[in-house]
């Protein structure tokens, strides 16, 4: 139990387990630390789940980057490394990825590790791209003027993986442009949020940054890529269906779309994990936007860390058990 060497082993899928600060309740118990477990108890019924890693309640963001940071960094030897915030909206996914300035969260602190790794050498070329899936429609967040939907295809047969035509592809000199790149495309985010009622709970936010390295020893073609995924929000569908007026109705409609889709694209990811972790032949990339777009950066030899998020209210626990069993399902 040595802290910061879980993630050491690259290729692999690791869940880790965070709460959201709150009233602890009875119905979900803890056992912190590697391999610790969570117990639930939903409807007289107990179940204990195991996990990579459960973070103790009122973990600080610092904790939780020192198990993730190995991980980051293995990008500069060349892997690929994605890094999922996965739970119920509410359950502190965004606050765990980003988190506010004063405490960031994963992302900032993964990107401020690798450019202090990679120092002023100049031996890195990075680059980066941010995209939203909502709806299953893929939109750019760093191009210039609003969001551009963007169209996923095949890429050439033989090279597999995938290719997204449009893309905008920035270069990153150095961590003060990234910053101010990440935040162009997070009001870009926003902007689309609010004239669609919280969209961004309901979203797939991908940052995805590209490390290429010019070192003669490795060869020139050498990229370690990591992406930090913070997911749309993983509440079942039933929960958003509403009735009442007809805008309400029209709205309860799309609601239900939405979370349809979400709960899609959620169970082709934990389709897509659990296919990689029991090495099956075929992996079914194809049946999600985002699997799609992640398909490159799944493939054997990728670290996958999911970060699952759940509630400790009574009221959650249906959802939070529902969490832990997609967690179960690709740990
Ligand atoms: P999600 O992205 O899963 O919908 P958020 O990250 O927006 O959830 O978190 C919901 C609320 O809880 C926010 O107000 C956030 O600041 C707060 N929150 C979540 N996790 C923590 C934490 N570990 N410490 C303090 N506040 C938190
Ligand atoms: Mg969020």
């Amino acid at each position: 139990g040595c802290p910061g060497r879980l993630l050491e082993l690259k290729g692999n899928i690791r869940v880790l387990c965070r709460l959201r600060p709150g009233t602890p309740s009875s119905l979900v118990s803890l056992e912190p630390g590697p391999g610790g477990t969570v117990t639930t108890c939903y409807r007289g019924h107990q179940r204990r789940f195991r996990l990579d890693w459960v973070f103790p309640p009122h973990a600080s963001q610092e904790e939780v980057f020192r198990e993730l940071e190995s991980a980051v960094l293995s990008c500069l030897g060349g892997y690929s490394v994605c890094i999922f915030t996965y739970g119920q909206t509410g359950t502190g996914k965004t606050y765990s990825m980003e988190g506010p300035p004063e405490d960031p969260g994963i992302a900032p602190r993964a990107l401020q590790s690798l450019f202090r790794e990679m120092g002023t050498g100049g031996q890195h070329h990075v680059t980066l791209c941010m995209v939203e899936i909502y709806n299953e429609a893929v939109r750019d967040l760093l191009a210039p003027g609003p969001p551009q939907r963007l169209a996923v295809r095949q890429g050439p047969a033989g090279q597999g993986g995938i290719q997204v035509a449009g893309l905008t592809h920035w270069d990153v000199p150095n961590l003060e442009s990234l910053h101010q790149m990440l935040s162009l495309g997070r009001s870009n985010r926003a902007t689309a949020a609010t004239s669609m009622n919280q969209r961004s709970s309901r979203s797939h936010a991908l940052v995805t940054l590209t490390l290429r390295t010019a070192s003669p020893s490795r060869g020139p073609g050498t990229a370690g890529t990591l992406h930090l995924v913070d997911l749309a929000g993983s509440e079942r569908a039933w929960k958003a269906g509403a009735a009442g007026t007809s805008q309400e109705d029209r709205d309860g409609a799309q609601r239900l779309r939405e979370a349809r889709t979400i709960n899609r694209s959620l169970l082709a990811l934990g389709g897509v994990m659990a296919a990689l972790r029991a090495r099956r032949p075929h992996v079914p990339f194809r049946d999600s936007q985002l699997t799609r777009l992640l398909q490159p950066a799944l493939g054997p030899g990728a670290t996958v860390v999911l970060l699952l998020q759940i509630s400790t209210r009574p009221e959650d626990l249906g959802e939070t058990v529902c969490s832990l069993k997609f967690a179960e399902r690709v740990g």
